[in-house]
């Protein structure tokens, strides 16, 4: 006997690069180029020292209240964790129980796989259309549970509000996660399955300050569902690690959500951006969905993705590309501020140039 035959062995999800110390543009784990609102540094620095003594409130109440508020829900349908990898990795260790296979599409979010086989959760992937749209009769089976982000990731492309409910109608039996990080990068008629949940006692909706809201480093997930979903949520996280949101983040969410006028103006700027990225990469050969996340999923019709990817990093411009079947030709490019999106374009039409002549 080997104790080595009895460790949980795993596969870890792997994180987009974060440089230090070289000076990059880092356009690889669409985080914000903005700072948060100005709020959000104040109520910070308001933290008296003493206060880091305590253990922080372990219900996290006053961001959840804040939250609901915010949605207009109650707050015994908030749960909140560190980001929404926890929010997400305690959904599917709550509901995703039955010992049935799980279902989500075949492009996604990769950590979905990573979580199923760390809680040894069966899982079977469908596989999206020829263009990366979701085909909603693909979750009309007997299943253990449906997650999928929308918009999705890596392709940045939204579904409607139909398919998605088309998804939690089918599925009475089970949990229906919808992952909503990319949601309010979606502009006009992107609307949020939060829509849905009076009607769907059994649907989960996933969001995070770590896109939209500049706050990835300060780790901020939160989820919204039925109180019962939530009360199930609670009592799995609490048999886990009860103070898992820390003081400072706490704060830092609720000062976040106080500052609507200063989140649209980011979101507004952020979309501009991105339709002007999305114009002149087509210019220069590019295909692309229609992204409607913070970042592009794009294809170039002569130079493949992997030749491109190890290019752009030599310039010190960092975007993700990920080895995987169907998606081997495509780089994901989060966006960043017009100035990093300028070098981007600027380097991009230098090196199609400069193959061409070679
Ligand atoms: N869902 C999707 C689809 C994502 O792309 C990410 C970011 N990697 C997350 C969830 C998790 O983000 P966070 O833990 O920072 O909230």
């Amino acid at each position: 006997m080997n104790w080595e035959e009895n460790v949980r062995n795993v596969v870890p999800y792997t994180p987009g690069e974060q440089p230090r110390g070289r000076d990059v543009i880092k356009l690889n784990t669409n985080e914000n180029p903005y700072p948060p609102a100005p709020g959000v540094t104040e109520a910070l620095m308001q933290i008296r020292p003493e206060e880091y003594s305590l253990y922080p409130d372990p219900d996290a109440d006053a961001l959840r209240e804040c939250l609901a508020a915010y949605h207009g829900v109650g707050k015994e349908q908030v749960f909140t964790g560190v980001g929404s990898d926890d929010v997400l990795a305690m959904a599917f260790l709550t509901f995703f129980n039955s010992g049935k296979p799980i279902l989500f599409p075949d492009v996604t979010y990769s950590f979905y796989d990573v979580w199923a086989e760390l809680f040894r959760i069966p899982y079977e992937t469908r596989a999206l259309r020829e263009d990366f749209t979701i085909d909603p009769k693909d979750y009309r089976t007997d299943c253990g549970g449906v997650v999928f982000p929308n918009p999705n990731a890596p392709t940045g492309i939204l579904e409607t509000l139909d398919t998605v409910e088309e998804i939690v109608r089918a599925n009475p039996g089970a949990a229906v996660i919808v992952d909503e990080a990319y949601i309010d990068f979606a502009g006009i008629g992107g609307r949020s399955a939060l829509d849905l949940l009076e009607r769907y006692e059994n649907l989960l909706v996933v969001r995070t300050f770590s896109k939209s809201r500049s706050l990835a480093g300060m780790r901020i997930g939160y989820a919204i569902g039925s109180e019962k979903m939530i009360a199930y949520l609670q009592d799995v996280k609490f048999s886990f690690n009860s103070y898992t949101m820390n003081l400072p983040s706490q704060r830092a969410g609720i000062a976040s959500v106080q500052d609507e006028a200063y989140f649209q103006k980011r979101l507004r700027q952020l979309i501009s951006t991105r339709e002007r990225t999305k114009r002149e990469l087509g210019r220069l050969g590019f295909a692309f969905s229609d992204s409607r996340s913070n970042f592009l999923f794009v294809s170039h019709d002569e130079i493949p993705a992997k030749e491109l990817f190890e290019a752009l990093k030599e310039a010190g411009i960092y975007v993700r590309y990920f080895e995987k079947p169907r998606i081997d030709n495509y780089l994901r490019i989060s966006v960043g501020t017009d100035e990093a999106m300028d070098t981007l374009l600027a380097f991009l039409e230098r090196y199609i140039e400069g193959r061409k002549e070679s």
